[in-house]
């Protein structure tokens, strides 16, 4: 199963378990454009090569296209296709008046140079130029993508307001960078308190040490949880005392090249592990923060977790999710967990249009604020209809999708609707 697949067979599942009139479930099933192109690149040693790029926009009733652009080897249609999907959920969970997209290029960017990225990025923002913009389609980081790649695009484009994700000296949001590790968190400690646990002694693993992976875990150990285990894509760090100081970490990474090298350097005492590993470590919450679809129904049976953090996009199958609810672990879907990025990213959209610029405090105390009043909707539905959190989110975005619906579809039993501005039904 592919992540399309996967997002599919989750929207049709809470579809018919919550009663979704199939008409919406339907229209959500579809994305409203789809841009594919070939983008030439012209190395530093002259010879040219090509790399396949995609944006897909989803939905918009709820405001322009919202999602990251991601560069990675395997970015492919159906990644996007899922990508932009959860995106319209999770703008939807988390109230921000976004709609829903996500794109990218099927590149590893670590085998181009910086001024091969740079012209791989303003041959991208060429192409999507007459597609995106503030009120249109606003692109952010995601995977391999950084302020500074958004900067590229905002300069190609001619306008700030186009992509959030932006540095500070670029007109970025204070809290930015922490926000979906932090947001993940808050929504963490919604959800512990719902289920009267105490956070401080409870244990956690995180896989990826990217952006969301290590805010998550900074402020998991601020909030008393001991951090256990941490995994790159080369290996697994176990401490039985927990990890103290990850930013410390992410400089040694960043200096030494993965995450064994840096716990060498710094010296610190802990047992180096393959990076799957992670899943075999035995810890109160389990924090998948890499990629999509790394627990399936191999490995989801002997994961030793009480809760499932999804900060990652789509990091668990249906068949694992179904796997966990049996067994009574609690999951707090993606599409709640990892919003806190998008919520941030439009306090961004909004400061660049009104020319207001807030403090770190103001922004992040707005987005605790937002997690724990979208967690307070979701755990609401979900304990009155009996669903799991992933449904009640899902539920919860439907409804509100719904609301926004324009008039045009209200009855109309026309297939090509949609699409057609000339429908005249
Ligand atoms: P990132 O590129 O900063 O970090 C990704 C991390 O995952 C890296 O440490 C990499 O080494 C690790 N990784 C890759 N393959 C792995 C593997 N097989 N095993 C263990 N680790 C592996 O990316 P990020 O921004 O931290 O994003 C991580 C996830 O969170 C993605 O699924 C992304 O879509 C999602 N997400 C990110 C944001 C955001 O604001 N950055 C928002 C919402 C969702």
């Amino acid at each position: 199963m592919n992540p399309w697949q996967n997002a599919q067979q989750i929207l049709k599942q809470v579809g018919e378990k919550a009663n979704i009139d199939p008409k919406l479930i339907d229209i959500l099933l579809t994305h409203d454009r789809k841009i594919e192109v070939e983008l030439p690149l012209t190395l530093d040693n002259g010879e040219t090569k090509t790399f396949k790029a995609y944006r897909m926009q989803h939905n918009n009733w709820r405001g322009p296209y919202k999602g990251g652009l991601r560069y990675h080897s395997q970015v492919s249609e159906d990644e996007v296709k899922a990508l932009s999907m959860w995106m319209t959920i999770k703008n939807a969970v988390i109230d921000v008046p976004f709609g829903g997209g996500k794109g990218g290029i099927s590149v590893d960017p670590k085998t181009l140079s910086k001024p091969e990225l740079e012209r791989l990025t303003r041959t991208f923002t060429r192409e999507l130029a007459e597609f995106i913009g503030p009120d249109k389609d606003v692109p952010a980081p995601d995977v391999n993508t950084t302020g500074e790649i958004m900067g590229w695009i905002a300069d190609e484009y001619g306008d700030n307001a186009v992509v959030t994700g932006k540095t500070l000296e670029n007109g970025g949001s204070q809290g930015r960078t922490e926000a979906t590790g932090y947001g993940g968190v808050y929504a963490l400690l919604g959800v512990l308190e719902s289920m009267k646990l105490e956070p401080v002694g409870m244990t956690a693993a995180i896989q990826g040490f990217g952006n969301v992976g290590t805010y998550a875990a900074e402020l998991m150990i601020k909030s008393g949880i001991k951090v256990i285990a941490l995994s790159d894509s080369r290996n697994t760090i176990y401490s039985a005392n927990g990890f103290a100081d990850i930013m410390a970490l992410v400089e040694a990474k960043a200096r030494t090249g993965s995450l064994a090298n840096a716990v060498k350097d710094l010296g610190i005492e802990c047992e180096i592990k393959p990076a799957d590993d992670i899943f075999k470590v035995k810890a109160d919450i389990l924090a998948p923060a890499a990629l999509e679809m790394v627990i399936a129904s191999n490995n989801a049976g002997s994961i030793d977790a009480k809760i499932i953090l999804e900060l990652a996009n789509g990091p668990l199958t249906p068949e694992a999710d179904r796997i966990f609810a049996d067994r009574n672990v609690v999951v707090i879907p993606d599409v709640l967990a990892n919003s806190g990025g998008v919520a941030v990213s439009y306090y961004e959209w909004y400061q660049n249009r009104h020319n207001e610029k807030w403090t770190k405090e103001q922004a992040l105390s707005k987005l605790e604020g937002q997690m724990k009043s979208s967690v307070a909707d979701v755990l609401a539905i979900s304990v009155e209809s009996k669903l799991t959190l992933r449904e009640a989110a899902y539920v919860l975005a439907v409804q509100r999708l719904a609301e926004a619906k324009p008039i045009k579809y209200i009855d109309c039993e026309c297939k090509d609707c949609k699409n057609s501005q000339n429908c005249s039904c």
